[in-house]
């Protein structure tokens, strides 16, 4: 894995903001054979420096400085680049000459990155994520017009404290709320029931409201080396209990699993799941629906089966929380219901 860094673009010291824009890959980064060419393409192949000389007016904007981290395809993202990247966006601002960090990333994952570093980044600093829906050879690219956006998100005074962001067709979402919506749409980033925060456009920054729930300087979570192992199984016609009993054979310590509704699940898999409650893992009901939010109690009786619901985050988030409070040593379902009402 490549984590170097090197200066690009503006001159040295011309009392722009610094901004360093770490590359991981992903369709930003895609290349494909011909221009007209928008699905087969092999992600992650074009450099973060090729990436920031395609777009001449970051110079205008911001003192850039980049990093390839990684150069994946995001369906592929590990763990252990997980704990590499937050770790590297962490240390970059806690130095005085870094004033915030966007990061390149593939679409498919990027919403469980984005809100992985929105509860372990520790400063106010913006981090502000981008991505693209067509590869960089495409006819009408959307990469180098987002990474422009994203620095000048990442370098406006109003993006302080606002937790990670992510800026993707104009629009600022919070980390928090942001999913991918469409497998081909430019404006595939949404921010189901609640909208994006803001919105960016020629230069300007503009925000609309801010997220309530506590993030990056105000959660109990710090990135570490290992992480708990979780999995997230689904509800649906039919289904079999064969899945979650293999998962707590294997030693998981956390099921979410993508009920159907709000959050209710077929009675073999409920069963299932209330055996692996007695044998010590933890159970998250959050739903398959995409939006909307999963009540305690409301299909399903948590109290006394001991399951916890996941509120308004979607499976793939509410696995990333899960994770990172069993390696807080979270533990038993009020203190993990805790974890899901107060992030
Ligand atoms: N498979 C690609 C990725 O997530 C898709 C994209 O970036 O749009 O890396």
């Amino acid at each position: 894995m490549n984590t170097s860094t090197s200066s690009s673009g503006a001159a040295p010291s011309n009392g722009l903001p610094r901004i360093a824009v770490l590359a991981t890959g992903g369709t930003i980064a895609g290349s494909a054979a011909d221009a007209t060419n928008t699905a087969g393409y092999q992600a992650g192949v074009v450099g973060v420096d090729r990436l920031l000389a395609a777009v001449p007016a970051l110079s205008d904007v911001a003192q850039v400085q980049a990093g390839q981290v990684a150069s994946i395809d995001s369906k592929d993202m590990a763990l252990t680049l997980w704990t590499t990247l937050a770790q590297r966006v962490n240390t970059l601002l806690a130095s005085d000459d870094i004033d915030g960090v966007v990061i390149t990333h593939g679409t498919d994952t990027l919403e469980e990155t984005a809100y992985l570093l929105h509860l372990t980044v520790k400063s106010t600093k913006p981090v502000v994520l981008t991505a693209a829906m067509r590869p960089s050879t495409a006819l009408s690219a959307d990469g180098p017009l987002n990474l422009l956006n994203a620095v000048v998100v990442a370098a406006s005074a109003a993006a302080h404290g606002q937790g990670v962001l992510v800026a993707v067709n104009n629009r600022i979402h919070s980390a928090r709320d942001v999913v991918k919506t469409s497998t081909f749409a430019l404006d595939a980033f949404q921010s189901p029931e609640v909208g994006a925060l803001g919105w960016v456009q020629d230069g300007r920054v503009e925000f609309q409201r801010s997220v309530v729930r506590a993030h990056t300087v105000a959660t109990e979570f710090v990135i570490g080396a290992t992480w708990p192992g979780v999995d997230i199984v689904t509800s649906y016609a039919g289904v079999s209990r064969v899945a979650v009993d293999a998962l707590v054979m294997a030693g998981v310590r956390g099921i979410v699993v993508a009920g159907t509704g709000n959050g209710s699940i077929h009675t073999s898999l409920q069963q299932a799941l209330a055996d692996a409650v007695s044998q010590g893992v933890a159970v998250v009901r959050a739903s398959r629906v995409g939006s909307g939010h999963v009540m305690r109690n409301g299909a399903a009786p948590d109290d006394t089966l001991g399951f916890v619901a996941a509120n308004g985050l979607n499976p793939y988030k509410s696995r990333v929380l899960l994770m990172l409070a069993l390696a807080a040593g979270g533990a038993g379902p009020v203190v993990l219901q805790r974890a899901f009402d107060t992030y």
